[in-house]
């Protein structure tokens, strides 16, 4: 399966370190949960998520007198799945919409170079193979080349996409978009946007006057602000996260580029800290290697 690919490199830095941990010990001991401290913060968990997951394995320690080694996957599995079951307030099942009579707006956000272009354009044709109409506009305006690809995706994925061509106002992009949208009774309508967090008064400025725009025409719109982190990059997603929280409310994260990682530990400590719902995670390049993500599987995947 993908996501098994995707995740053999997070997978492997877990295992064969607890492996090495505990070789030769039959009891759970604090020299185990030490080394099991060092395995969670270099899969990039997080220095709090991984204390407090280390607290919960020592209670059941402490509770149960004598946990055996053999039995530390188990136990691990579980404390996370647990925590993860915590955070995830919202969990899909397939690419699915709530039932609208206007369209559904989703606005995407995140820094250029985290995959924000390629997990639209898979968004895009994941949701037309279910067959929604999609319609996406190009509000990322201010770099010629962000206008282009996302042309380029939507013509990929058979799928109309609005612009107004570069460094024209974001929110008339948008305004533009759902307009025709509306028109055209799209069921998504999903929004790119510029990401220069290096200019945050300016960003906050310019995302708040795309909601008020498109609000204009629909006014409980957006439906979704999605997030999308470069997962491949560990604890610098988490700050990320961190300042576009404060810059816009976030409704949803998309972590790409899992694969080809070991730092895959950092869905973790994101939906801990922000307890915003993952929704997707990115595991390659091709369109279905977009998924939905699901906390069962992500947790069976580490360790199975
Ligand atoms: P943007 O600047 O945020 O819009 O980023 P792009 O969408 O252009 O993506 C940057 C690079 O990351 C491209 O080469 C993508 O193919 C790649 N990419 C995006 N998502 C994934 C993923 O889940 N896995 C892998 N391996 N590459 C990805």
């Amino acid at each position: 399966e993908a996501l098994d690919k995707g995740l053999e490199k997070t997978k492997q830095n877990f295992f064969s370190r607890l492996g090495r941990a505990i070789v030769g010990k039959s009891k759970v001991d604090d020299e185990v949960l030490d080394e099991l401290e060092n395995i969670l913060i270099a899969a990039d968990v997080g220095v709090d998520t991984t204390l407090k997951i280390i607290r919960r394995i020592e209670a059941r320690v402490q509770r149960d007198k004598y946990v055996n080694t053999a039995e530390l996957n188990r136990i691990l599995r579980e404390e996370i799945a647990a925590l993860l079951a915590e955070n995830q307030t919202e969990e899909l099942n397939d690419f699915e919409l709530p039932p609208r009579d206007t369209p559904y707006v989703m606005l995407v956000v995140g820094v250029n170079g985290v995959g924000k272009t390629t997990t639209i354009g898979k968004l895009a044709a994941q949701f037309k193979q279910k067959g929604k109409k999609v319609m996406l506009g190009a509000a990322d305006t201010f770099r010629a080349a962000a206008v282009d690809q996302l042309k380029m995706w939507g013509e990929r994925a058979g799928v109309p996409v609005v612009e107004l061509g570069m460094g024209k106002d974001p929110a008339s992009v948008a305004y533009e978009a759902t307009k025709r949208a509306l028109e055209e009774k799209a069921d998504l309508l999903i929004i790119d946007t510029a990401g220069r967090l290096h200019n945050k008064t300016n960003l906050m400025n310019e995302l708040a006057k795309i909601k008020r725009t498109i609000q204009k025409l629909i006014p409980d719109a957006p439906h979704e602000v999605l997030l999308v982190l470069d997962g491949s990059t560990g604890q610098n997603a988490v700050i990320q996260a961190r300042e576009f929280t404060k810059v816009t409310d976030v409704s949803a994260i998309a972590i790409t580029k899992l694969d080809g990682t070991a730092k895959g530990g950092v869905v973790i400590g994101i939906s801990d800290e922000f307890k915003i719902p993952i929704k997707y995670i990115g595991v390659g390049e091709k369109i279905e290697d977009l998924q939905i993500f699901n906390r069962y599987e992500f947790v069976d995947s580490l360790f199975e």
